[in-house]
């Protein structure tokens, strides 16, 4: 595949090169050349005219509750514990019909905003109901994403002190067991991998001490990476503090859980020594800013932990607290936080761009995706700069993409293959998504 004559191909490279009429040549699913001119050879290969479009990395989701979708625009007023305490009922009724239904509109919403990678993170498996990763799994095949399911869990109910009500908690054991199992099923460690598993205990207020130590010697044992909610609001330090004597941090540390296979939703109350662990133990921050806004949990001290030299990423969280999945729209909003607490110079639009992308790559591990240099896989988004809300934003077109209206993007390449084309999922049809979509949720609305 040659995509030629991009207004500018954003290579996302160590330098930071932005090549204005640049050309990307992939073949087998990874970038062969990227540059000026014609390519050495390209004869035979599917053209696409990357004229009047920004050519970006595919940009890498590293948090998400895809099975919330179906849940939007609810407890809309909350803080995250009255949030989850609302939700919680709602989500015991999970089945594969909802997570096949919900996944498949996340994912075509990440696509559309030029993610290329997504994480989900499922933690809700009440008795007796099979499927649910699956369903995901599957829908991330047919949309053609690359993808890192999650296995999430939570073993501390109500009657145990937790926050989940007793109804959508697991045995400890059978917790472990079944992630194994997932991961033994799954998970592709090699590169240009479509699928890899990670172990995802949910968050200190619903999950045992004894399955956050299990789960680490698991993950490290089956050479998978590790994932949870932590440092997310103040409410949840106070229960940390007053549960564990230790702040959210501090704990984790404690239980094996800084590293550099570790990646960190939210991380949003930190202090400096947080920060300083954080960074030299490699761990990674899934930052969220529009579902921390949005919950009013606050604002993540990104500045600080790039300043100190760790992995940042970004996510969209789950759609019940977002309550949309676009990346585009989560890089500015990232800027614009970033800006609104640390002032003017506190982020740069290309840094929004590098978390949305490098960053990402980073928190999952993969050195393979987040750039486009020849080598790494084809994975590229077009953003076309037609239409209204790019008009007049001439003097930098990559400023422009973060800066001006988010949109769909015009083309997605995963893998070499083509995932929206001018606008539009390739591999299903969206008003079909939206429709078992929307006949899902009008059913819990029904149900109360
Ligand atoms: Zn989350």
């Amino acid at each position: 595949m040659l995509i030629e004559a991009c207004e500018v191909v954003v290579t996302m490279d160590d330098a930071g090169t932005e090549i204005a009429g640049g050309s990307l040549l992939i073949e087998n699913g990874a970038i062969a050349w990227v540059g000026t001119g014609a390519p050495p050879d390209a004869d035979g290969a599917e053209r696409i005219d990357g004229r009047g479009s920004v050519a970006i990395p595919g940009m890498v989701n590293t948090h998400h509750h895809l099975y919330q979708t179906v849940t939007r625009a609810r407890a809309l007023d909350q803080g995250l514990f009255g949030w989850l305490t609302e939700l919680y009922p709602v989500w015991a009724d999970v089945n594969e019909d909802w997570e096949r239904a919900a996944s498949r509109v996340g994912l075509a919403e990440l696509a559309l905003s030029g993610c290329s990678t997504t994480t989900d993170h499922h933690y809700v498996f009440p008795r007796g109901i099979e499927g649910l990763l699956e369903a995901e799994i599957d829908a991330a095949r047919e949309l053609g994403l690359r993808f890192h399911p999650c296995r999430g869990s939570m073993d501390l109910g109500q009657s145990a002190g937790g926050l989940p009500p007793d109804s959508v908690v697991q045995d400890t054991d059978a917790i472990l067991a079944q992630t194994e199992e997932t991961v033994r099923r799954y998970h592709d460690p090699e590169p240009g991998a479509m699928l890899r598993i990670a172990v995802a205990p949910c968050s200190p207020f619903s999950v045992t001490d004894r399955l956050m130590r299990e789960s680490a010697e698991l993950a490290r044992r089956l050479g998978v990476r590790l994932h949870t909610h932590i440092a997310e609001t103040t409410d949840e330090e106070t229960y940390c503090i007053e549960t564990f004597g230790r702040r959210p941090i501090e704990l984790l540390e404690d239980q094996g859980w800084l590293g550099p296979e570790v990646w960190l939703a939210h991380c949003v109350h930190l202090d400096d020594k947080d920060v300083r662990r954080i960074a030299e133990t490699g761990s990674g921050v899934a930052w969220c800013p529009s579902s921390n806004m949005r919950i009013g949990s606050g604002i993540a001290p990104a500045r600080a932990l790039l300043d100190a030299g760790a992995t940042v990423g970004l996510g969209v969280d789950g759609s019940a607290s977002n309550d949309v999945g676009d990346m585009l729209a989560e890089a500015r909003q990232a800027l614009l936080s970033a800006r609104g607490v640390g002032g003017p110079g506190a982020m740069t639009i290309r840094e929004a761009l590098r978390v949305a992308t490098r960053g990402g790559a980073a928190c999952l591990g993969r050195d393979d995706i987040g750039s486009l240099e020849p080598g790494k896989r084809g994975d590229v988004a077009l953003v076309g700069l037609d239409g209204l809300g790019f008009a007049g934003a001439e003097a930098d077109p990559v400023a422009a993409i973060l800066l001006c209206a988010p949109r769909a993007v015009r083309h997605l390449i995963v893998e070499g293959r083509q995932v929206v084309r001018e606008g539009g999922l390739v591999n299903a049809d969206e008003d079909d998504i939206a429709a078992e979509a929307r006949r899902v949720g009008r059913r819990l609305v029904a149900e109360g």
